[in-house]
């Protein structure tokens, strides 16, 4: 790794705006650093006309803290004349004629795109390895995943190859590859970031966030990407996320709740015990633990995987090999729609498509989905009880660390359960961020803290003042 990549994003911009870095200098020593964990899947044209831009906002003194530093965007999020595939074969071909709201606020600030990073296949996973280009792979170990659906963007920021990256989260796909990466990753409140050109997967459930190696990079970065939209119809009519706070206020006093189906033997020993050793340090610094218990939980995994198939079936049926794509022959519409969605998306996603339609359909509608959505209900209303007298509620992000590649192939179920202490954030649209806070068996153990709607500033700082008192830092072996 080159001496930039140690620095976080915030201290690149600033000495960007010292003058002793140049932009260019900055985008070419991450865009040439070799990717050997296969963490892009595109990389960007017109670097050059972009670091001009950024430079020139310099120059001018216009620019804002992330001025002119480079940041690697998911492929589920549209570029402007750039690919975006989403990792699958039924986008191999597709060039978005628009950018994404998120990528207009990146360039109107001058960051520096890199390119386009790997994910599961429509962001449907949790190991990056549905996408069907290639693997990605963890930089704290080579065999082992970096965790999904964001796999890339983790990898990216993880391994080096870039100090700030984009992904997006609809049951973790943020917070949990940045668990096993041992960086940071935040999902805002479900309406604050835009999801126009965000390629939905469950729209209810969606959310862009930043990936960076500290709070503070991805409260900046946060910052720059968020804000009212209205071309997101379901985006909040509120400021962008304010970081003018981000570094005052004590842990003293502040009560932070533990649900006790979050603690349970659904994690791994070290996994626990790295949390744990987390919280007897916040104990010391005056935090207020609180047991709380949520029942809901138990049954959150399953409840998503009723709510996310359904929108995503509806959500993809636009990919028909008529309006996106390569098309397949076949004889007649019927058969055209046919030979190309059976044969151009992978299985998970087809498995998803089959399992949405289902719960959909007249007869079972009432069975399975209006059930969901009422067991959704209860669940965020448990979170919010305890948020009332609560500043956050604290687990582990992940049960697990990073697993070997291939590993869970055969066990779908296990898979889909390590997202189950990230899925009530996005049944709620809470906000909530993951943070390193130590190591099991070498390997990265993430430490998620979950506030009220709306509260991502609150959050931001608690997780600030989490990440100062706790002091770690990881870095991958080189
Ligand atoms: N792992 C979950 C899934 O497979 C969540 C994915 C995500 O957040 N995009 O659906």
């Amino acid at each position: 790794m080159s001496a930039l990549s140690q620095l976080s994003a915030t201290e690149i911009g600033a000495k960007l705006r010292a003058r002793e870095l140049s932009v260019k200098e900055v985008a070419e020593s991450f865009a040439t650093a070799e990717d050997r964990v296969g963490a892009f899947i595109t990389r960007s044209k017109e670097l050059d006309e972009q670091c001009l831009r950024a430079q020139s906002l310099i120059d001018e003194g216009v620019g804002g803290p992330l001025t002119g530093v480079p940041v690697a965007v998911k492929d589920n999020i549209s570029t402007r004349g750039l690919l975006t595939t989403c990792a699958s074969k039924i986008l191999a071909n597709y060039i978005p004629p628009y950018n994404a709201t998120v990528m207009d606020k990146l360039e109107a600030q001058g960051l520096v795109s890199l390119g386009k990073t790997n994910l599961d296949e429509f962001a449907m996973g949790a190991s990056t390895e549905t996408s069907a280009y290639h693997v990605t792979r963890n930089p704290w170990d080579f065999e082992r995943s970096p965790g999904g659906s964001s796999g890339g963007s983790a990898a990216a920021v993880s391994g080096g190859l870039s100090p700030l990256a984009l992904g997006s989260d609809t049951g973790g796909s943020i917070r949990q590859p940045a668990a096993l990466c041992g960086i940071v990753g935040f999902k805002p409140t479900y309406g604050r970031v835009s999801r126009f050109g965000l390629v939905a997967f469950a729209s209810s459930l969606d959310q862009i966030g930043p990936f960076g190696k500290s709070v503070e990079d991805c409260a900046n970065l946060a910052a720059v990407i968020s804000g009212h939209d209205k071309h997101d119809a379901t985006s909040l009519p509120r400021d962008p996320i304010s970081t003018i706070n981000l570094k005052s206020g004590s842990l003293k006093g502040r009560r932070i709740a533990l649900p006790v189906e979050l603690f349970d033997d659904s994690a791994e020993p070290g996994v626990l015990a790295a949390v744990t050793s987390a919280i007897d340090a916040l104990k010391r610094e005056g935090v207020e633990i609180v047991q709380v218990s949520i029942p809901e939980i138990k049954v959150g995994v399953t409840t998503y995987y009723i709510i996310a198939p359904a929108e995503a079936s509806s959500n993809l049926a636009r990919f028909d090999g008529v309006r996106f794509g390569p098309r397949l022959e076949g004889d007649g519409h019927v058969n055209v729609v046919a030979e190309t969605r059976g044969r151009l998306f992978g299985s998970e996603v087809r498995s998803r498509i089959v399992v949405g339609t289902y719960v959909l359909s007249a007869g079972y509608y009432d069975a399975y989905y209006l059930r969901a959505q009422q067991v959704r209900g209860k669940m965020t209303a448990g979170f919010e009880d305890v948020l009332k007298d609560c500043d956050a509620i604290l687990s582990p992000t992940s049960p697990v660390v990073a697993f070997k590649i291939g590993s869970l192939k055969d066990d779908p179920l296990a898979l889909k359960l390590l997202d189950y202490c990230t899925i009530p954030a996005n049944m709620g649209g809470f906000p909530a961020i993951s943070l390193p806070c130590g190591l099991s068996e070498g390997l990265p153990v993430g430490l998620q803290l979950l506030s009220g709607i709306d509260h991502d500033e609150d959050l931001l700082q608690l997780a600030f003042l989490v990440e100062q008192s706790l002091g770690i830092k990881l870095t991958p072996p080189q």
